[in-house]
């Protein structure tokens, strides 16, 4: 370093701005080399300095590793794509976009090139579409730049889908050539126009989202519409793109495009836990998840107008996280005691007629007994509900029936002590969440089941017996975004397809992600 602590500490925008031209130069000089060397030391690691792998955090290494992955894609890709693009582009021109059969030998030897992966990707399709991307003005002075002088630098295909319309209906393959240049200016600066790559904070990791990609947005709606409406495994996605669209991608390809589309969609995540904390009435359920070898739960968030997932573990943490201590609209959930916080708590009838038929068909005499009474008090009040609904009565529900309550509050009471242990549960359950269960006779209007979050958990469990879960912590957030996009926008019966293109397209290129398309009928 040329300049020490102490030097820059003196120096100031101010004190710059009186300098003579001379010194001017002189301290530049000395800023840029500093700057270039810090910059060195900021990109060090085990990988490309002495630095020994154990010096870094764990969650360095897994980012390294990450972005190693995401550049080895993009080199795959690149590489498997026309093979000009890291030439001197003289050749590159736009008279030349087809190189003849000299050039194309030329650039590239026969069989296996050196360093290629043996499961790259050998296709080569026609080029449709060509686009040029050039500096608009130099990176020094400001300057408009003329783009009659330029230089290409980099160049690579991205294949994507165009959706139907009204002209040509069905889908159509698209593979577009990307030419990136650099234009020099008066002032002798050389402008490169590079494609855009976002690594922001609120991405997964450290996967980046990038312009550089063969799969375009459209086509990775497609891979991520056949992963999870249609539950299909990577090796079956790619059966189906070489099948039916003549294109093979590796399953390295596939992946990687689940995985950016994951991370593009993240920031979503934010507008689906505002719209679940403003809920009126929200269902929430899990079911058991495997994380390779984790055991985790899949938890479904579902209001009027949202179906959110997460993976997590089954404790208080993810409800708190999302909910926040104060949720005070109705949360519909199982006896489990996570949610027992939450004041306007009400309880799925279901799960608890389920047990006490179970108790019904029973051997015990007691728990058969207090079986059929739970039934012909849910049943009763099941029928005053209904009615309730469509002919409110004057007097609360829970007056009419205050003496079949009464009744059966002593019944538990007494059943709390037995001794057959599925009986002794059911009436600890009714009298630990009484005014859970019996809300809904004060608020008929209410919901008496569940069958919402688990109707929302269905598919997922279905995919759960396919594909064993998901195997890294990566994936599960991966998994738990999307599936919450699609069901979400399916929900408000809007094309998750169209909308997730449109994600991936805005991250890739830096442009804020839209928000989620409002419900049909309301727009
Ligand atoms: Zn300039």
């Amino acid at each position: 370093m040329q300049l020490s602590d102490d030097d820059l500490s003196q120096l100031d925008e101010e004190g710059l701005l009186n300098f003579s031209e001379a010194d001017l130069r002189r301290i530049s000089v000395k800023l840029l080399a500093d700057l270039k060397e810090a910059r060195e030391r900021l990109n060090q690691n085990s990988h490309n300095s002495s630095r020994p792998p154990s010096s870094e955090a764990s969650w360095e290494k897994e980012t390294q590793q990450e972005a190693s992955n995401n550049h080895s894609e993009e080199i795959e890709d690149n590489k498997s794509s026309n093979k000009n693009e890291s030439l001197p582009v003289d050749k590159l021109d736009k008279e030349s976009k087809q190189p003849s059969k000299n050039e194309t030998e030329e650039l590239r030897k026969p069989g296996k090139q050196l360093g290629a992966k043996g499961f790259g990707r050998t296709q080569k399709l026609a080029i449709t579409h060509y686009q040029d991307h050039f500096p608009q003005s130099c990176g020094c002075c400001q300057q408009l730049l003329n783009a009659t002088i330029k230089k290409a630098t980099t160049a690579f295909e991205t294949i994507d889908l165009e959706w139907a319309d009204e002209k040509a209906p069905g889908l159509r393959l698209t593979n577009t050539k990307h030419t990136y240049y650099e234009i020099s200016c008066h002032c002798g600066h050389v402008t490169l126009k590079e494609p855009h790559r976002s690594n922001s904070l609120d991405t997964l990791q450290d996967i980046t989202c990038s312009q550089w990609r063969l799969v375009g947005p459209g086509l990775a709606s497609l891979i991520i519409c056949l992963t999870y409406r249609m539950r299909l495994s990577r090796e079956r996605v790619q059966e189906f793109l070489w099948d039916w669209l003549g294109l093979q991608l590796s399953i390295g390809t596939i992946n990687n495009t689940l995985h950016e589309s994951g991370a593009a969609a993240l920031p979503i995540q934010e507008e689906l836990v505002k719209e679940i904390v403003a809920s009126q009435q929200l269902h929430v359920d899990e079911t058991s998840w495997m994380e390779l070898t984790t055991f985790l739960w899949l938890w479904v968030f579902s209001t009027e107008s949202v179906t959110a997932y997460w993976i997590a573990t089954r404790s208080s943490e993810l409800i708190e996280n999302i909910l926040g201590q104060t949720y005070c609209g109705w949360l519909m959930s199982d006896g489990y005691q996570v949610y027992r916080k939450y004041l306007n708590r009400i309880r799925c009838w279901a799960h608890l007629i389920r047990k006490a038929q179970g108790l019904q068909e029973g051997l015990n005499k007691d728990s058969q007994l207090f079986g059929e009474k739970t039934l012909n008090l849910m049943g009763l009040l099941m029928t005053a509900i209904r009615e309730a609904r469509t002919h409110p009565p004057n007097t609360p529900l829970t007056e009419i029936y205050q003496t079949q309550l009464i009744a059966y509050r002593q019944l538990c009471e007494q059943m709390k002590e037995s001794t057959h242990q599925k009986t002794k549960a059911l009436a600890t359950e009714m009298l630990n969440d009484w005014e859970a269960i019996f809300r809904v006779l004060e608020y008929p209007h209410l919901p008496l089941t569940n069958n919402e979050a688990e109707r929302a958990l269905r598919h997922w469990v279905i995919l759960r017996r396919i594909s064993y879960g998901t195997r890294t912590e990566e994936g599960s957030c991966v998994f738990a975004i999307l599936i919450s996009v699609i069901e979400t926008c399916r929900k408000r019966q809007q094309s998750p397809w169209v909308y997730l293109a449109a994600v991936i397209h805005n991250r890739r290129t830096g442009i804020t992600v839209p928000n989620l398309p409002i419900a049909k009928g309301s727009e």
